[in-house]
Parts: structure tokens; C-alpha cells; sequence
């Protein structure tokens, strides 16, 4: 199944698939970086990359040099946010 959604999102939640985002680099992503084009992107619109440890640093600084740069959370946190916006998640 190809959603138009994995093309916005290539490191989904299925393990192994996470990898950093940047050119060359097939580290294993520890880092989602959250950001938006407000040239391109409505302001609720969340672009992500991921990232290695190595490349956080790089990576975060091209984005916000640019003022595009809104959030860095660690891959997991990232996904138990994601999950705690699922409608029906419980408590626990
Ligand atoms: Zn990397």
C-alpha cells in the first residue's frame, strides 16, 4: 500500500524504518525534528526529519537559522505523543 503520507513522513512508526534524514546518512534516527515553512505551510502544518545523534546538531541548525525550526523530541517521545493523540488512549 503506497500513501501519499510516507512521502511527508519516510521514517514511520514500523520498526526499522527509522532512519536519519540526512543526505548520505543511514544512522539509525534518535531525533524528530518538528518545523514549518510559514512560506509553504499553514501554521498547524508540521513537517518532521529525523535525525542521528550526529546529525541533530546540523540539522537543527539549518532548519532554525531559517526561523522554521519548532520542536526536537527524542523518537520515543515523539511516538508517545503521537499515541496520546490517538482518540481512546488510556491512562496509564
Ligand atoms: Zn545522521
Amino acid at each position: 500500500m503506497n500513501s501519499p503520507d510516507s512521502l511527508l513522513f519516510p521514517g514511520s512508526a514500523d520498526a526499522g524504518a527509522t532512519v536519519c534524514s540526512a543526505k548520505g546518512c543511514r544512522s539509525a534516527a534518535v531525533w524528530v525534528l518538528a518545523w514549518n515553512n510559514p512560506k509553504l505551510h499553514t501554521p498547524q502544518r508540521r513537517k518532521t526529519w529525523l535525525a542521528c545523534d550526529e546529525h541533530r546538531e546540523h540539522l537543527s541548525q539549518f532548519l532554525g537559522v531559517r526561523g522554521f525550526l519548532k520542536d526536537v523530541v527524542t523518537l520515543a517521545e515523539w511516538e508517545k505523543r503521537a499515541a496520546a493523540d490517538e482518540p481512546g488512549a488510556g491512562d496509564d
